[in-house]
């Protein structure tokens, strides 16, 4: 559980952070009347469900339910932890944190392990432009890198021995336990080993210039070729994008999205400094969203072989889902950017660029593969591939493209248009299909989420939330609530924490605006309080309606000690009577 920061601080907090300018610098908000909107930075999305409240300083998504204030919102799109959130908010608005006591120790944690990996760096470095390291400076220079690039990644080598990283390491004050933690060490019964050995090193460079994990490659084709840091309390796996450090300044609204880093090393060194890549991963959410934060169009550069193509079909999935320009390159040239510049030069790695086919025209391509257009079947063939492709598409696109297959494959344009529109019919069949599914599953998932201690009616947990969100817009409801209901009386873990966080601020007199409770909640919860209080239909400013929805826990509180009496040791009587209750007679 998070420490608590005083109020005072807090309200100085609030008073200098607008919630609109925020989180707008992370998401373009849009007018829509007293509300901004825009696309989720949670979820992967083409039309806004995120709505930003200023009256309350707060953020909903209708989409994934991510909600919360300006602390919440800090803590879960920067991966922070609270106190570390709140830093980061002082800091913005020239405030000092409070000198009361909090617990910071995982700050303190990070931050060392930050710098125990540039004390890392500057030893792989070090270590590869010595006498005993050469063997890893020349396999740099050896790929074509000049010594500019080299330093410009922080480039290095790792020693092929047991002693001298962890020696060297220690003789700077860090223990074997922190290398363990910071996954630069690995154990076995003979105790501590480096995990990197005889390897060329990367450093992995988040987007504020953080080391914050390392890859290393062999210098031969032995295997594994590439290890990667595992999962820190500083680094996660899907969490980041390589070089996106010094692509996001390289001026292009455009970024080249690659397999390895060795092509983007290669890249950036040839002038083409908005190439990245995955760090080893399919692309998750996360990485797509820092994608379509920094740039409007995407080039991707795959392998050609099978499990490079595999990844690129699944990459134009996931981008797919944003308002991303998606093009696919497809090039003969060489295996790879490296290999083309270094064979013909930047300029022809610009030409593939500027003719990069878009989406439709790569799927269209694929299609194709392997078929004879000179042959009836072919054609049809082709077709039947192609009419799914371009179903989804908006009329203009679609009207570009048939009219294009049409001419390709002598066909009618009118043939091929009434096959499309079918296809589409079918789509959003499916879609409304899928849709109502999904609805169905989110709610049913809710209702297991929020009985957590009994299976208990949706009335009930409808009267919760309702008791809930009219005690946030009306706190002087507090006292002939509080006479009524105990905190035991809610039947969900949920809804009895935030009745009990309420009730005691409200009671001593202090304010319920978002950013004191969050230090309460997980962003999650946040996101429900959120929910609650923007859900208008559950609010009632009469307590009429309220003193209802008290009746109904406490006859929901009834029927469960009904429920754990045991009816053997019941009166015939008193059963009946019992019974009779249950069923409400
Ligand atoms: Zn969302």
């Amino acid at each position: 559980m998070a420490t608590r920061l005083n109020d005072q601080f807090l309200e100085q907090l609030r008073d200098r952070i607008d919630i609109e300018d925020l989180i707008g610098e992370y998401v373009d908000l849009k007018r829509a009347g007293r509300l901004t909107k825009g696309l989720c930075p949670f979820h992967s999305e083409k039309t806004p469900s995120f709505v930003v409240y200023p009256e309350s300083q707060s953020y909903y998504c209708f989409g994934c339910t991510k909600g919360g204030d300006a602390i919440t919102f800090i803590r879960d799109i920067e991966n922070l932890d609270y106190i570390e959130a709140v830093k980061m908010l002082a800091d913005k608005a020239g405030l000092q944190m409070p000198n009361e006591q909090y617990d910071d120790t995982i700050i303190k944690k990070k931050k060392r392990m930050l710098e125990m990996n540039k004390e890392a760096a500057r030893f792989f470095y070090q270590y590869m432009t010595s006498k005993e390291g050469e063997i890893g400076l020349n396999y740099w220079l050896g790929r074509g890198l000049t010594p500019q690039t080299i330093k410009h990644f922080g480039l290095g080598y790792a020693p092929n021995d047991w002693n001298t990283f962890i020696n060297y390491m220690r003789s700077k004050g860090y223990s074997a336990q922190e290398l363990y933690e910071g996954d630069l060490v690995r154990k076995s019964e003979k105790g501590f080993y480096p995990f990197f050995r005889n390897r060329v090193m990367t450093p992995i460079i988040d987007l504020r210039g953080n080391i914050i994990a390392f890859g290393g490659r062999v210098l031969d084709d032995s295997k594994p070729k590439y290890l990667n840091t595992s999962d820190t309390l500083i680094y996660k796996k899907g969490n980041n994008i390589f070089a996106l450090n010094f692509a996001k300044s390289s001026g292009e609204d455009s970024l080249i999205l690659c397999e390895g880093y060795m092509d983007v090393i290669a890249l950036h060194q040839a002038g083409f400094t908005n190439a990245v890549a995955g760090l080893g991963t399919a692309l998750t959410p996360e990485q797509v969203r820092l994608i379509s934060h920094y740039c409007s169009k995407v080039y991707l550069s795959y392998d050609s072989d099978e499990a490079g193509q595999k990844a690129l079909r699944s990459a134009i999935d996931k981008l797919s889902e944003t308002n991303l320009n998606i093009h696919p390159l497809k090039y003969s040239e060489g295996k790879d950017p490296d290999e083309i510049i270094k064979k013909f030069g930047p300029e022809r790695w610009k030409s593939i660029l500027s003719g990069a086919m878009n989406e439709i025209e790569y799927k269209l391509l694929t299609c194709r593969e392997g078929l004879d257009l000179t042959t009836d079947d072919g054609r049809i063939k082709y077709l039947r591939l192609a009419v799914p492709v371009l179903a989804p598409l908006g009329a203009i696109e679609k009207d570009v493209y048939i009219s294009r297959l049409s001419e390709e494959l002598s066909v009618s344009r009118d043939a091929i248009m009434a096959q499309v529109v079918d296809a589409e019919k079918r789509l959003n069949r499916n879609r409304r299909r899928a849709d109502y599914g999904s609805l169905d599953k989110s709610f049913n998932e809710y209702k297991d989420k929020a009985s957590t201690r009994n299976d208990f009616g949706i009335r009930a947990h409808k009267a919760e939330e309702a008791i809930i969100a009219s005690l946030q817009s009306n706190p002087d409801f507090l006292k002939k609530i509080e006479e009524q209901l105990t905190p035991d009386d809610f039947l969900s873990d949920f809804y009895r924490h935030a009745y009990e966080v309420l009730r005691d601020r409200i009671g001593s007199g202090q304010s319920i605006d978002f950013i004191y409770l969050s230090s309460e909640f997980s962003p999650e919860e946040m996101g429900r309080l959120v929910k609650l209080q923007n859900s208008g239909d559950l609010i009632s400013n009469t307590f009429r309606e309220v003193q209802d929805c008290i009746n109904v826990l406490k006859e929901e509180n009834e029927k469960k000690k009904v429920d754990k009496i045991n009816p053997a040791s019941l009166s015939d009587e008193e059963f009946l009577k019992l019974f009779k209750d249950k069923r409400g007679e």
